[in-house]
């Protein structure tokens, strides 16, 4: 028989008392994506409070499946937004998770993206860097691209870049690296993620950027939430949805049904809603929708919290009930993150309907009269 492992979980230890107020009620089970998708009560918020709390107190060891069950959170809050007891299921997931990968207990996957990120910068490991014709200069105004749109995504980076330029911003890209996001959402070391934020803020003051703009919500939440515990800013963030909504944008019409999909980096963490809505209602003859899911309860695409990468197939069957519910009312889903455009078109590949899938950047450089 395997010998039982206990860990120093410090950092779980250090919300104990927290986690003793979950009452079992069982609330988070409504919303949970994970639960939706296994029914197992360990992959559901009060099933991973328990488990963060025994490895603790060390009562419970830290096998196999207590990791699994640990990293079956796509850190989406949603929970947090039903839980009687304020728990604060993600702080406490993460701090469990931090203590895992201390002890050397990381997911395997999530081991090669902390070596990635250590060789290459970026958590896909490309050593060829993406070129979209925007020379470094000191400008008012930077675009942080962001690993997802710079690799895998870069029609969205094309289009941010396109859209920017015919709305005449004088702005600069920057000389950027990983944001650090998927670190600190699988607990890798603090000191990994420090050094990618001391580096981006470098290349950002180097620049004179007053305000740095973002496509992807992952990017801007770790820049407003967690950049600010470690290093000083000094420049303005924002969102391209928050930028749009100020515009006097003269859009095409486009008369289809489209619905916004709230990423949780953008919504649940940062409570910015209302301005991609404002930004579609812009849009001549469009007939916005909706979706029952939507804003506080938009449910998750699937893919955040490191869960794409260590279980794809929930991270797709979870995106494919999104975009199901979705395409049964609009022909368009709008949002405003690559890696929620790409999480839900992996989603769509397993499932037969018909709807589109763009980032708000696309949709707007597309429709915008010049
Ligand atoms: S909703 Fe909160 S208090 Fe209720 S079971 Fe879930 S974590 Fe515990
Ligand atoms: S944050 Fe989301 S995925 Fe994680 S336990 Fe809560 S509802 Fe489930």
């Amino acid at each position: 028989m395997p010998r039982k492992r206990y860990i120093n979980a410090e950092r779980a230890k250090k919300l104990e008392k927290e986690m003793l107020t979950c009452t079992f009620c069982g609330f988070c089970k409504s919303v949970c994506p994970y639960f939706e998708d296994n029914q197992w009560d360990p992959s559901v918020a009060r099933g991973k409070v328990i488990l963060a709390y025994g490895l603790g107190r060390k009562e419970i060891p830290a096998d196999d499946s207590v990791v699994e069950r640990l990293y079956q959170c796509t850190t989406c809050k949603d929970c947090e937004r039903r839980c009687p007891s304020n728990i604060r299921v993600v702080d406490i997931v993460e701090a469990a998770r931090a203590d895992l990968v201390e002890a050397g207990l990381a997911l395997p996957a999530h081991k090669k993206i902390i070596e990635n990120i250590r060789k290459t910068k970026n958590p896909y490991g490309e050593t060829i860097d993406a070129d979209f014709g925007v020379p470094l200069r000191k400008a008012e105004v930077g675009y942080f691209i962001g690993c997802t749109a710079r690799y895998r995504q870069n029609d969205i980076a094309k289009h941010a870049i396109s859209l920017l330029r015919k709305l005449n911003v004088d702005f600069t890209l920057v000389d950027e690296v990983c944001c650090g996001s998927t670190l600190q959402r699988i607990g890798a070391k603090e000191k990994d993620v420090k050094r990618l934020m001391e580096a981006n803020v470098k290349a950002v003051k180097k620049l004179g950027i007053k305000k740095l703009i973002f496509t992807c919500a992952g990017c801007l939440r770790m820049f407003k939430e967690e950049y600010p515990k470690h290093v000083e800013l000094g420049f303005e963030t924002e969102h391209l949805v928050q930028f749009l909504a100020k515009q006097d944008l003269k859009l095409k019409p486009f008369p289809k049904r489209i619905t916004y999909h709230d990423p949780c980096h953008l919504g649940r963490h940062l409570k910015i809603y209302d301005e991609p809505r404002k930004v579609i209602s812009m849009i001549p003859e469009v007939k916005y929708v909706e979706l029952t899911e939507s804003k506080e309860s938009a449910r998750c695409c699937g893919g955040g919290g490191g869960v794409r990468a260590a279980d794809p197939k929930a991270a797709q069957r979870i995106a494919s009930r999104r975009v199901r519910a979705a395409s049964e009312v609009a022909d368009l889903i709008v949002t405003a993150c690559p890696f929620c455009v790409s999480n839900l078109k992996l989603g769509k590949d397993i499932i037969k309907v018909d709807v589109e899938i763009k980032d708000i950047a696309e949709l707007v450089d597309e429709l915008l009269v010049t």
